[in-house]
């Protein structure tokens, strides 16, 4: 099989087990019955086997003392990790050697893991369980794991190694809970064009807003620059931003312009990217690195629902480093912000705002307020404020 062949055979196999286990997930919903408690990853060696898998759901009601058997399997796991680790430098590199790996793919309780250069298509050990961690997912795309690998392509994830970072979001299913949508990103990579769609800096706001809400680094792209009149007048719009702090890359992903600093940018980052559909993503993906293709590795989706259409998929850049697309990215911009709070992420706003005669200043009406005469003098930039404005009114 050539490795396209072999890749969509893995795909269409996932979206088999994935269909499986949907229905899997529908029975336990139901009452009656008790459920499936046999080990996925037993049965993995025969490929075959993924038509007929089940797989059991986190297991919420235990055996007495299974808890405790599990989390000595856990801390054995890390112990085991730890010790490895101290031998080593610590660097990515190293951390995909061998038996640790990343997720660069999830679906189902299947989970795609790049250990050592090597992909292995991997199920959960049945030990390994979200409860008590306030997530309802065990994996997610950029979480550290340490697999075994049984020789033939195939692996088991024995365990999940603590999370630098989350990006989470509310479980359509259990709102109190979290399902982590990317584990471990660095940055948030805000991609946008001059043209085509339009540049849109409201919504470059709501990123930038996500971004400071899940302590990602962000930094800004403009695509399609060959598209404007003047290289001047895109600094010009985008000097608020450059004024902030913020990385800012006039990019062309048809002539080129910008694109060794958007493959430096990207260097040994897990960077999450986000942006309009049709600003240029995938074309200046493949232009960063030719080959690297963000629409062909999702995984199908029969499209039941969207806690399973969100399919987070994260690339493997040569010069290391992950870039990681997902449609989800929407979701983590203002939802659940208050009023009160949306100053905190404009500094410029924030920095002024303790003049204001009121100390509750929502800066949109009241009288005497320090930010809207800084607008005035030019010292905030009108376009942020109008954002801002924009944005406080959609919030609720
Ligand atoms: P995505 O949805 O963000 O991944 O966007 P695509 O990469 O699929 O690009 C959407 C459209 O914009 C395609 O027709 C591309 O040819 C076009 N496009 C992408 N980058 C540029 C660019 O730098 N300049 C121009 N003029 N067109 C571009
Ligand atoms: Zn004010």
């Amino acid at each position: 099989m050539s490795t396209r062949e072999e890749k969509r055979w893995q795909h269409y196999q996932a979206d088999k087990a994935m269909r499986v286990a949907r229905k899997e997930i529908k029975r336990n919903r139901k009452p009656k019955g008790g459920r499936s408690k046999e080990d996925i990853t037993g049965r993995l060696d025969d490929p075959n086997a993924l038509d007929e898998l089940e797989f059991p759901q986190t297991e919420r009601v235990m055996p007495r003392g299974e808890r405790e058997r599990r989390r000595a399997v856990m801390t054995a796991a890390l112990a085991k990790l730890d010790q490895e680790k101290g031998a080593s430098d610590g660097s990515l590199a190293e951390e995909t050697a061998g038996r640790r790996g990343v997720v660069v793919e999830v679906s189902s309780s299947l989970c795609r893991v790049d250990a050592g250069g090597q992909t292995l298509m991997c199920g959960l050990r049945g030990s390994l369980s979200a409860q008590e961690t306030g997530f309802t997912n065990v994996v997610a795309v950029g979480d550290r794991v340490m697999v075994s690998p049984d020789g033939a392509g195939r692996g088991i994830v024995e365990a999940v190694l603590p999370r630098q970072s989350v990006l989470a979001r509310p479980d359509v299913f259990a709102s109190h809970l979290q399902q982590v949508i990317v584990a471990n990103a660095d940055q948030l990579l805000i991609v946008a064009s001059w043209r085509e769609p339009a540049l849109w800096l409201e919504l470059i706001d709501r990123y930038l807003i996500a971004a400071g809400r899940h302590h990602l680094s962000p930094g800004i792209c403009v695509n399609k620059i060959d598209l404007a009149n003047s290289a001047a007048i895109c600094r010009e719009t985008l000097a608020p931003y450059i004024g902030l702090g913020h990385r800012v890359i006039f990019a062309s992903a048809l002539t080129g312009e910008g694109v060794v600093e958007l493959r430096e940018l990207l260097r040994d980052q897990t960077t999450v990217l986000a942006g309009l559909s049709g600003v240029g993503k995938s074309l200046l993906l493949a232009a960063v690195q030719p080959g690297l293709n963000l629409r062909t590795s999702h995984v199908s989706d029969s499209g039941e629902g969207r806690h399973t259409t969100t399919q987070v998929t994260m690339l493997k850049l040569d010069g290391g480093g992950f870039v990681v697309d997902t449609p989800g990215i929407r979701e983590f911009g203002v939802s659940g912000l208050r009023k009160s709070d949306l100053a905190r992420f404009y500094p410029e706003i924030a920095a002024v705002a303790g003049d204001c005669r009121f100390g509750n200043c929502s800066h949109i009406t009241e009288p005497d307020c320090a930010v809207r005469a800084a607008v005035r003098q030019g010292s905030v930039s009108e376009a942020r404020y109008h954002n801002y404005q924009k944005i406080y009114v959609a919030l609720s």
